[in-house]
């Protein structure tokens, strides 16, 4: 039998870059060193599935339009199977009809639909889809500790150094080894060891930790809004609100690392304090709306990351690619991750069907496509997070980030570029469909975030609402730093 690709890292990178590699008629291998035993439902997976191997599985997640309209279109009984667990199509319809009731919509609007699901109910469905394909061998508990490998200038990788159940080290023979272990990857050192370099890295801290929280609506409530994505910034904190499957949301707040007090947030009493205190989430969170089904979860160390391996149009080692988290992932907030790994599982797929008998034209065919799908999205976001550790900062020694009009006159454009995504952007969203359309496409990764900032339309018409400030009452999103930092010592 010829060799199999081996997949190493059995979550939802993993396992759709496996599945869309074994529909070409590849044979794969998914090796996952979480030992632990599928649950026999979502249900039951929730709480105690132990995914050490993926701790965010505990966290908020959207599913963005650009992944729901793959999984459609790619995985259709996948998206019958995730509706039947009770996840729900959020469409923009729902969400432009509450401020735009009169709205024309036109047929792309039909695209932009958010998957509410929480994580687990997603890759529960997907573990569960994938094997009963029976195109994918699934082994669980199994740790990759390296990798086999020729010399060679660039080395040529030719399998796995693995580990069952801390057992003696054995190798695995791979046509094709795809790294697929998350962000915490060891594939530099996997490299290194082999004696390839170490992939180069683009990485930028978000600036934020971030604390969850998960509630079911009470049984004959509705969603407080019909929105499907809600949320607020607030400069020191940022707040959002996931519609879940089976009337489930969960509720994140965010904010900077190193902000000892508001890290209240992370204690129950804290976060509950928080949210009630936040006008957005507070209609959420009532005790007759809904009740809480978890505890808070953080998270720390969250950085933007997109890693390298062609380099000058040579890849840095021959068998190996990357796909998911260990390739690239951004700030969580905008609930990127999942789609970018699924539009790099499908590049992969097309790359070896275009050149699976030649591993170099592969990496290099591989590099150029998630380059062009997936890199305008790190960049905006590595940019966007430059500027919110700067704001957070200047709120910090008591400035206003948002103040454009120097003392002598002169306009600081920082500062104009953050006035006019608070006082233009945002506002336009309520007050301008053809605004909010744009917007959300972008959101959903629909439309690359460049498109958007160079249309001429669009910035016409931002720039009337953000002219237009003066005569909106300042929007109130809750309390301020000074505030919220009384009311966390007053909860804890
Ligand atoms: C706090 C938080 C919130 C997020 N919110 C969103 C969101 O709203 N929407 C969204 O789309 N994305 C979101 N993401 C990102 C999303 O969770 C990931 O993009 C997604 O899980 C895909 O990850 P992955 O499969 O690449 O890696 P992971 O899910 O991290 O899985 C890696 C897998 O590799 C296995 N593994 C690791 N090392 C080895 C080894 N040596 N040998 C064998 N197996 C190994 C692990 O056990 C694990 O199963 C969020 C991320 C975080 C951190």
């Amino acid at each position: 039998m010829s060799e199999p690709i081996v997949v190493v890292g059995g979550s939802v990178a993993g396992l759709i870059g496996a599945l869309a590699i074994a529909r070409t008629g590849e044979r794969v291998v998914v090796l996952d060193r979480d030992p632990t035993p599928f649950p026999d439902g979502p249900d039951q997976a929730f709480d105690p599935w132990e995914r050490r191997g993926s701790p965010q599985i505990r966290h908020s997640h959207a599913f963005l339009a650009r992944m729901h309209n793959l999984i459609r279109d790619r995985e259709p009984e996948l998206l019958e199977r995730l509706l039947a667990l009770g996840a729900e199509p959020i469409p923009f319809r729902a969400q432009a009809l509450r401020h735009f009731p009169d709205a024309v919509f036109e047929p792309r609007d039909d695209e932009a639909v958010l998957l509410a699901c929480r994580r687990v109910t997603l890759e529960w469905a997907l573990r569960e889809h994938v094997l009963a394909t029976g195109l994918v061998e699934y082994r669980g508990g199994v740790e990759v500790t390296g990798l086999v490998s020729e010399h060679g200038a660039p080395p040529r990788v030719r399998g796995v150094r693995l580990r069952v159940g801390g057992g003696e080290e054995t190798s695995l023979r791979a046509r094709l080894v795809v790294d697929a272990s998350g962000r915490r990857t060891r594939l530099g050192d996997w490299l290194h060891a082999i004696g390839a370099p170490r992939p180069r890295e683009i990485r930028q801290p978000c600036g934020i930790f971030y604390g969850s929280r998960f509630y079911r609506l009470l049984p004959g409530v509705g969603r407080p809004s019909p929105d499907a994505v809600i949320g607020a910034d607030l400069g020191y904190l940022k707040c959002g609100i996931f519609p879940g499957d089976s009337g489930t949301f969960s509720v994140t707040l965010a904010a900077a690392p190193d902000d000892d007090p508001i890290r209240g947030v992370l204690r129950g009493p804290g976060f509950d304090a928080a949210a009630s205190a936040l006008p957005l989430v507070a209609e959420w969170v009532r005790p007759e709306v809904s009740t809480p089904i978890s505890e808070v979860h953080g998270m720390a160390n969250l950085n933007d990351v997109r890693r390298f391996l062609v380099e000058d149009n040579e890849p840095i080692a021959i068998g190996i690619v990357a796909i998911g988290d260990s390739l690239a992932h951004a700030n969580p907030i905008t609930g990127r991750g999942c789609t970018l790994a699924w539009l790099a599982a499908y590049a992969l797929a097309r790359s070896l069907e275009r050149h699976g008998d030649d591993l170099r034209a592969l990496a290099l065919d591989l590099d150029a496509a998630v380059e062009r799908e997936c890199g305008p999205w790190v960049r905006a976001q590595i940019a966007q997070d430059q500027d919110a550790v700067l704001v957070n900062e200047a709120l910090r020694r008591g400035e206003d980030p948002y103040r454009f009009e120097r003392a002598d006159g002169t306009i600081d454009p920082k500062a104009f570029a953050r006035s006019v995504i608070r006082e233009g952007l945002l506002p336009a969203l309520r007050e301008d469909l053809h605004v909010l359309r744009a917007f959300v496409r972008v959101i959903h990764m629909l439309d690359s975030p460049e498109d958007l900032l160079a249309r001429p339309d669009l910035a016409a018409r931002v720039l009337a609402s953000h002219a237009r400030r003066k005569e909106r009452d300042p929007a109130v999103l809750g309390p301020s730093r000074e505030e919220m930092i009384g009311i966390l010592a007053a909860a804890a």
